[in-house]
């Protein structure tokens, strides 16, 4: 089995992955990269230029496949412009969710090129024997993949976490994995950065009940990633806590909607959707559906600003453009990455608002990437989706790590 990173061995995201074995290929993830080589945020509109250099994905493909570990764009973002008739393997979840996302681009995934995949499924292409595992990340219903061929075994982390309720699914992998594995391609986003300490989502919950029952005059926005379906549970739950409406947009209202398994609608008692009419995503969803869908549950500006201490409502751009002349007094719950922040085109830099930051990140510390290593003993340990994989060396003492360069093949 021969196996090389096409992108992301030495940057967080843009991950691509090929994996080929006698006479077959297969790609794990084909991501849209996070950055440019300035370090400024990525211009999607320079995605050619990013695609991966791997004719097979294109004009006359011979890549049998594609695998999706989940529904971010730094992971699914290039798939779009590869041939029609490569299949593409994913979660339920990671199929709904990057169908949403991708709604508004004119490239997208064609719907028919997805087959779903399930935890602990195990499925054929040519030589691969694949077996997927659900992990807990930001985004929903993530993967991590075993793939074995001619008699070696990989195993591609993804991006994933390893802490708080949903740890379970953790120990799940490390249960489920019990061959030699030969290589561990390992994520190692936490390596070597400022956020050492990894916080749960149920520190997440508990931080927003505490924030909440400050008293407050003004309203209180939320900055948060409406995929990351997991947080927007813990707002929810928080704000029925403190007593709070939560006060949603229709963009939000249709990733719950969409969305099978047991979560708050827009319905639910003590959340409202604010009815922006003019964002692109609101023009696209009521075509889907009307506007008047949402009943008794829309709230106008004029009755959010009558009691505006009473709501948390979602930070999203069209959302604050209806209040930019009533800033004045309201508070801002950043309840994501902190870099976004620094980001000199924040919408909130300079302005007068109240600042609280309340977030867990989606990516394991150092202690959870060296337990999965740990449990896998695996023959090597190869960085990817990391700025820091000189420092894997250092962190993982009793394994050895093969630091691939982009496109450097490697024989297991
Ligand atoms: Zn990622
Ligand atoms: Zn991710």
């Amino acid at each position: 089995m021969k196996l090389s990173i096409l992108r992301g061995s030495l940057e967080i995201g843009g991950s691509c992955v090929k994996i080929s074995h006698d006479g077959h290929a297969i790609i794990i993830d084909m991501g849209l990269p996070l950055y440019d080589k300035d370090g400024k945020n990525f211009d999607k509109r320079k995605a050619r230029e990013m695609l991966p250099d791997e004719p097979g994905l294109y004009k006359q493909p011979y890549i049998d496949a594609i695998l999706l570990s989940h529904s971010h764009q730094d992971h699914y973002g290039l798939i779009a412009y590869s041939a029609e008739s490569i299949p593409v393997y994913a979660s339920k979840g990671s199929i709904d969710l990057t169908l949403i996302s991708e709604m508004l681009e004119k490239f997208k995934i064609s719907e028919s090129r997805f087959r779903m995949i399930k935890d602990k499924q195990v499925f054929i292409i040519g030589p691969f024997e694949i077996t997927a595992y659900s992990v807990d990340h930001s985004a929903y219903d993530s993967m991590a993949f075993k793939v074995k061929a001619g008699g070696k075994t990989l195993v591609y982390s993804g991006d994933f976490r390893a802490n708080g309720q949903r740890n379970w699914v953790f120990e799940n992998l490390l249960k489920g994995v019990n061959e030699q594995v030969d290589a561990l391609l390992l994520e190692g986003t936490m390596i070597g950065g400022t956020e050492r300490q990894n916080r749960t989502e149920e520190n997440v919950e508990d931080d927003l009940v505490k924030e909440l029952q400050k008293e407050h005059k003004g309203l209180t926005f939320i900055s948060f990633s409406s995929q990351n379906i997991g947080r927007f549970r813990s707002i929810y739950r928080a704000c029925v806590k403190t007593r709070k409406t939560f006060i949603i947009d229709p963009y939000q209202a249709y990733i719950l909607e969409k969305w099978p398994i047991s979560m708050p609608k827009y319905n639910a008692n003590n959340i409202k959707v604010y009815c922006v009419k003019n964002s692109n995503h609101s023009k696209v969803i009521f075509k889907d559906y009307k506007i008047y869908k949402f009943g008794k549950n829309k709230i106008s500006v004029k009755e959010i600003l009558e009691n505006p201490e009473q709501y948390v409502i979602i930070d999203h751009h069209h959302v604050r453009e209806a209040f930019k002349k009533k800033l004045e007094g309201s508070r801002v719950i950043w309840s994501m990455w902190e870099g976004y922040l620094k980001q000199e085109n924040n919408y909130w830099a300079g302005k007068n608002v109240e600042m609280c930051k309340i977030h867990a990140s989606g990516h394991a510390d150092v202690a959870a990437l060296k337990k999965l290593a740990d449990k896998l003993k695996p023959g090597v340990i190869i960085p990817i989706h990391t700025n820091n994989p000189c420092k894997y060396a250092d962190i993982f003492k009793k394994h050895k790590v093969l630091k691939l360069a982009d496109k450097e093949e490697t024989k297991l």
